[in-house]
């Protein structure tokens, strides 16, 4: 279906055309969410050259895209997926670890190497009670929002990583709002584009 809409057109920045573009380092309309991350990343001062990012999740949405992100940038880049068989190892040597894995709380705090910048793109509903107490801690003030709604918005990260890491983004409120922004952002692009070519 992707590839009946034009690729000047492909705000979303899946089309084949345009993630070809960004494999070959001439990027033009991006995947709206590890665009948002990178743009994310530069704004506080990370950087890339010769630094591991890892990357969990290998979807052609998020995953995929953010390891050619990351390698534009620079960094030395791991993609781990369902089949990579020690997880903890390949998340322990990042210094900028991207988790896209739909998995609530996969990513532990012993995992991450202290200091490191963890970005949880993950954006799952936990209904059960039990297991929003065993990622939050019975007495987490998320907890009321579970309460409240009978469920509550979780990440891929643990919430523990928060006391190990340089710096984690939160969820929710974190990368999903950049995504949009992100997605405004191409949509002007390509706006612009159409006018200046007439
Ligand atoms: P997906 O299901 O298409 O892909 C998940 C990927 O994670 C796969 O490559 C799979 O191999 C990998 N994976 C699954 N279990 C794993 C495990 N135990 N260890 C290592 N890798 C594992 O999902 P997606 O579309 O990439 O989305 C991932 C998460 O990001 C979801 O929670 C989704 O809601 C969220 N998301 C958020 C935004 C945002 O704007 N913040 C945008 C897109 C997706």
């Amino acid at each position: 279906v992707i590839e009946r809409i034009h690729p000047d057109k492909d705000v979303d920045g899946f089309h084949p055309y345009n993630v070809g573009r960004l494999a070959q380092r001439i990027p033009r309309l991006r995947p709206c969410t590890p665009f948002g991350v990178i743009e994310l990343l530069k704004s506080v001062g990370e950087t890339f050259y010769g630094r591991n990012a890892v990357v969990v999740g290998a979807s052609n949405h998020v995953g995929r895209p953010m390891a050619l992100e990351l390698l534009h940038a620079g960094a030395i880049v791991t993609v781990t997926h369902r089949f990579t068989k020690d997880l903890a190892a390949d998340v322990g040597a990042g210094d900028i670890v991207v988790v896209a894995a739909g998995k609530p709380g996969l990513v532990k705090g012993e995992w991450i190497k202290p200091g490191a910048t963890v970005i949880d793109v993950g954006i799952n509903r936990v209904t059960d009670a039990t297991v929003a107490r065993a990622l939050f801690g019975a007495e987490s003030p998320r907890l009321a929002d579970f309460d409240k709604r009978g469920g509550v918005i979780v990440g891929d990260v643990h919430p523990e990583v928060a006391a190990v890491a340089g710096a984690l983004t939160p969820v929710p409120g974190g990368v999903g709002p950049l995504t949009i922004a992100m997605l405004l952002k191409n949509t002007v692009a390509a706006a612009q584009a159409r006018t200046a070519t007439g």
